[in-house]
Parts: structure tokens; sequence; C-alpha cells
């Protein structure tokens, strides 16, 4: 591994806590930090290094590493492509009455879908239900699959017209193959063989022969329900999750992460740590923020309010609902209906709660005669919007039905285009890299073939945002035509602690909002021209950037986004009252802070607030109160001495403030 920074013992020690994951050191891990050479850096103290590493996490966490994605691997890409035909050629030996439908690659692998019909038993003449795949059944299918591979069967691509891929689907018996053929709208249509054992309907691309599929670096993971084309009116198949990998040891790794996932699964720890929680009985995918939880996302939306201020935005705020109008203007009703929920009657006219902010921003835009002069308007909103999700795809924090996006749009002229790009790109530095995420793969994706929009605005936009991209000095690749038929934009994903990639922050632009809302300003020449409009996002939206960072940082958050910073753990009755003064004195400080009832012994205080993740205690007894000291006790340090009271608060506050941790050292002659 290449090290960015320098290498002074500073550095160094950056590089390795970022590899460990351990980025919640914002003052160190930023890039900000270390490049900036007038940056102040508070010495480095023995509780600083064990900051950097806690010795339970270190061993753990050394060993991730990163592993390869679809989009950065192509060779990945065929390997789990090609091992999904295997498993349906596997599928299809093992069980001949499987049917087969679909089998795309996903993130970290595969999955093919199957459709399990009910049978007649030869003997009996009786009707035997369709099967009902076990765990037992996928190792039979990994076993023939295995065998498949041995074969090394070359896989060949042959192009038919649609009429002789019909006959042959026919001849075949697969209905559902039928259907995916009618949705095929090009010619001619492409079939990939395995050997002149089995074939199936497929645009590719693939490797050359099964034998380039490292069997040691595939498993089949678990089986599911899904609708056939998502609908639930429609048959129920069977879906097959796998993973595959290019070499066994990243198999072994990805395993090792998801283990390590799911000791850091938000959904738990949500629970665990009373921060939310989705209740059946108002509905799936709504999530309910309790009071902890509404702490932190009130310390980030604060945060996020206020950066942006800083770089020049405007808050504002728009309705829930609006007339069905609106969103036949804006396009949405049209192409955007299946994850609209429905409408609602308003005195006889249709009303639709919201899936965007974008037509809301376009019509306070819109509101007034805009000049040249004006531009750019850069208008953010945390806005809630309502989106129909199935529920099989509802997850926790990352997939629900309502949510808060981060979102703003900026109208700009289209000279002025890079700069806020820039500017866009800066503020996403800013608020991340305060979350610990300074780590980023960033995608530029171009003029898809379906677009809307001139040439000569294609090219200028996708300019200005390459522009941004090299004025920021950020790596990125470039999707080629996958941009959205609205304009060319840039995808930006983090890396967590344990290596995973999510996406967060998007910047696109958009010529076609303005032109169905008929936006204009009057220019320098006195003529009405289109604007630009931006939309762009940081978190995504709050609901899963707080799953996101719940599970970075297992729970375990910084001082600034702690929901209680700070808790007081009395000794004895005697010193209640003293615990309540001190804590009344912290509050008004805007500190974060309670006090414990007491009425459990010490070590059981301790363990307690340990347990609920609360960064620093203190615990009070009659010599404490008597001296008006406290002994401060950190859970990531230990004992970290004693304190003056008034000292700890300026000092516990000030580190809150600046999103620093708490290092101090207790001053040792006060014992
Ligand atoms: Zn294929
Ligand atoms: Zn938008």
């Amino acid at each position: 591994m290449k090290f960015q920074f320098n290498m002074s013992l500073l550095g160094l020690m950056a590089s390795m806590a970022a590899r460990r994951g351990l980025a919640f050191v914002p003052s160190l891990t930023t890039r900000n930090a270390l490049t900036k050479s007038n940056h102040h850096i508070k010495p480095l103290t023995r509780h600083f290094l064990s900051t950097l590493a806690p010795p339970t996490e270190q061993s753990e966490a050394e060993e991730i590493i990163q592993l390869p994605t679809n989009e950065d691997d192509e060779e990945l890409l065929k390997i789990r492509h090609s091992s999904a035909h295997v498993m349906a050629m596997a599928v299809q030996q093992v069980f001949p009455e499987a049917q087969v439908t679909i089998g795309p690659w996903i993130d970290n692998g595969f999955y093919y879908d199957f459709y399990f019909p009910d049978t007649v038993d030869k003997e009996t003449g009786e009707k035997v239900p369709s099967r009902k795949l076990t765990e037992q059944d996928l190792k039979a299918v990994k076993k023939e699959m295995d065998k498949i591979i041995s074969k090394d069967y070359p896989i060949r691509r042959e192009e038919v017209s649609r009429e002789e891929a019909r006959r042959r689907i026919n001849e075949i018996g697969e209905p559902f193959k039928l259907e995916i053929l009618d949705s095929i709208k090009t010619e001619p249509i492409t079939i990939y063989h395995i050997g002149e054992e089995w074939w199936d309907l497929c645009a590719g691309p693939h490797v050359e022969s099964t034998s380039s599929i490292p069997k040691k670096a595939i498993s089949l993971d678990s089986v599911a329900g899904a609708y056939w084309r998502g609908d639930e009116k429609r048959e129920m198949l069977q879906r097959i999750y796998a993973t595959a990998w290019k070499d066994p040891q990243q198999l072994k790794q990805y395993k090792k992460m998801l283990e390590e996932a799911k000791k850091r699964d938000h959904r738990m720890l949500g629970k665990k740590l009373d921060l939310f929680s989705v209740q059946e009985e108002a509905g799936g995918g709504l999530v309910f923020w309790h009071p902890k939880g509404s702490k932190i996302r009130r310390m980030i939306e604060d945060f996020w309010k206020n950066a942006h201020e800083d770089a020049g935005y405007d808050i504002v705020y728009s309705p829930h609902i609006a007339n069905i109008n609106l969103w036949k203007t804006s396009g949405h009703f049209d192409f955007y209906r299946s994850d609209m929920f429905d409408q609602m009657d308003v005195e006889n006219e249709q009303y639709q709660i919201k899936p965007m902010n974008c037509p809301f921003h376009c019509l306070m835009f819109k509101d007034e005669l805009r000049s040249y002069r004006d531009l750019p308007f850069r208008w953010a909103e945390l806005g809630t919007v309502y989106r129909y999700e199935r529920s099989g795809t509802l997850h926790g924090l990352m997939r629900v039905r309502g949510f808060t996006q981060d979102d703003a749009h900026i109208f700009c002229l289209p000279e002025q285009l890079e700069d806020e790009i820039v500017g866009v790109l800066d503020l996403t530095e800013r608020i991340l890299s305060r979350f610990g995420f300074d780590k980023y793969d960033i995608m530029l994706s171009t003029k898809p073939e379906k677009a809307v929009g001139s040439d000569d605005i294609w090219e200028a936009a996708t300019k200005a945002l390459e522009g941004a991209l090299k004025k920021k000095g950020w790596e990125y690749g470039v999707d080629e035509g996958g941009g959205a038929f609205y304009g060319p934009k840039i995808d930006l994903k983090i890396r967590d602690a344990i290596g995973r990639q999510w996406q967060c922050s998007t910047v696109q632009c958009d010529f076609n909002l303005p032109d169905r809302f008929g936006l204009e300003y009057v220019s320098a020449e006195g003529t009405r021209e289109q604007p630009i409009m931006v939309h762009r996002a940081i978190f995504g939206s709050m609901e899963r950037f707080f799953g996101i960072l719940i599970e970075n940082c297992s729970g375990d958050f910084p001082l600034w986004l702690a929901p209680t910073q700070f808790k007081l753990l009395p000794v004895t009755d005697a010193v209640h009252d003293y615990c309540n003064e001190v804590a009344a004195k912290a509050k008004k400080m805007g500190i974060r802070v309670e006090v414990d009832r007491g009425s459990e012994r010490l070590a059981k205080q301790i363990r307690n607030a340990e347990q609920q993740r609360v960064p620093i205690m203190a615990v009070v007894g009659v010599k404490e109160m008597e001296t008006n000291n406290l002994a401060v006790r950190s859970r990531k340090l230990g004992d970290l001495g004693s304190f003056n009271v008034d000292d700890l608060l300026s000092e516990l506050s000030r580190c809150s403030a600046a999103a620093e941790e708490m290092t101090m050292q207790g001053d040792k002659s006060a014992e």
C-alpha cells in the first residue's frame, strides 16, 4: 500500500488508523489536517496513541483489505455472471422440473430465480407440491456446479433472430424466457452456450470457458422468495443468492467482513442503544427516531445547516403534498409512478405526497422573473419524502418508505457551473470528513443514448464536472453513457471501517426540469435563457446515513455526536445533590449529561454506562464533592485521572464543539 501522506510519525499513524478503520479521530485523519501545515495539532500523548489503536480492535481490523467490485474489475464481473449461468444449469440437472428466469450479477456475487412447478409422482400418479429448496439442496447444486466447472466447457456466444430464439425457447419449454425475449427490444438476440449442454438468453459478457471460474471462491449462501418481475400478482419464485470472488482468499475476507458487519448491524445496535425503531403497527419502512437517536440527528442537522450556510446556501422548507398537476409537469407522474404512493382527494382535486423535492424548488424559482444578476441560487432543504418501496426490499434504516433527503438544488448560469460543482465537492468533503469518511470512490457518468438536451449543453456540462474533479485533484472513473437521461452526474461512494462501500453523495446536472417548468432568467443581453439546474445530496438520506454511521463506529459515537456525552456515577446517596448540581452546570454549557440513579454498586454503574457507549464518566464520592474534583474515566482509555469540575466541563464542551476526542491527562498533583 502506498501512503499518500508524507511519512512523518503523524502521517504514518494516521494512515494506520485509517486502514484500521479507526476513522473517528477527525483532527488527525482528515486530508485537510495532514496537508495544511498551519493546522493546529495537539501534542501527542500516550493516551492519544491508544485512541488511535485500541488494543481490542487492533488485531481484528488490521487484516481488512479492499475487495474488488463489479465496477472496477471486469474479470470479476464475468466470473460472477458466468457462475450464475453455471448455477442455473446445475439446478436444472439436479432438479429437471425447475424453470429458469433471470440471474444477474449483484454486489459481492449473483443470484438466479427459479420456478418450481407442482409435479406428479410417476408411480402413484399423485400430485407432488413444488419443491422448497433446502440447505441440503444447495449443497447438491454446488457439487454439480463444481463438476461443470471441472469439465471446462467453452462458453460460446451466438447471435440469432427473434424468431429463432422463440423457436428454441419453445423447444425447451421455458415460458419465463419467452417473456424475457419479448422485453428485449434490440436485435439480434444473443445466446450464451455452455458447451453443447445448456444455453441462456444473455447480453454477456462471460469468461471463455467454465474452468476460468474459481470454484473454491464461490459459495451458495441462501434461498429467498421473489415474485416474477417483482409483481405480487405473478408467480412466486425461489432465488438462490451466491457469493463469488476471484480467489478463495477474497471469499474468506468477504466472509470475515460479513461476520464483522453482523456485530455492527444497525438494527441490533439501534435497539440496544435505544436509538430508533420501526413499528409493525405503523407499517413497514417508517422510522421512529427515539430521543437518543434524535439527539444525534439534531447534531448532524445543525452541523449540516451551518456548513451549508457557510458555503453560501439558503435553507428552505417546502410542503409535503401538492396537486398532482405539479407531478405531471415534472414528468414524475409518467415515469416514476410505480415508486409513488397513491393520490388523495382534496376538494375533487388529486394531491400527491412528495417522492422528491425538486419540483417545489422549481416552483420557487419561477415565483419571480429572475435576472442573471440573481444567479446562482443555492437552495438546501432537509426534505422528507415518501416512496412506495415493496415490503420485501425494506431493510432497517437502509431501505425505507419515508426518509429525509439532505437535498439541495443549484440554479446557475452555464459559465458558473464548474465553480458551483467545485463548491459542491468542497462542501461534500467538509461534511463527510467530519464523520470520519475521507476516502472516496468517484464515478463520472456521461450522456446515455436516450437523452434530453442538445449535444452542446451535454458537452459543456460534462466538461464542467470533469474540470471540477480535476480542480479537486480527485481520481475518478468514467461510466460512459451511464448518466441519467436529463444530464451528466458525479456519484461518490464512501468506504466504511470494515471496507464496505456506500453510495451516498451525488451531483447531477438537469436539462429536463428547467425545460418542463419553463424556468428562465433575463440575460445580460436582455434575452430569456434557461438556467442550469443541479441536484445534489451529500448524505443521501438522514436515515440511511445514520445506519451507515452506526455500523461504521459500532454505535461508539465520537464525543461530539454521543447522545449522552458525560455520565456522573454517585458512589453514595450523600453526593446525589452534588451530582445534580454538576449536571445542571454541564447542561448549561451544552453538554449532554446524565446522572446515574445510584441504586447499584459502582462497578455495575460503570458497566451500564460503558454498555450505553457513554464516552466520558465521572465517579463521585464524598472526597470528590469536598474538593470539587472528579475522578474521570474515558470509555476508550480507562482512568484519565482527577480533574477540577470547571476544567473538565470546559474541556468537554470545547472538544465537543470542535469534534475532537477528549485526550487530556489528569492533574496528578491534585490527588
Ligand atoms: Zn449471461
Ligand atoms: Zn432534485
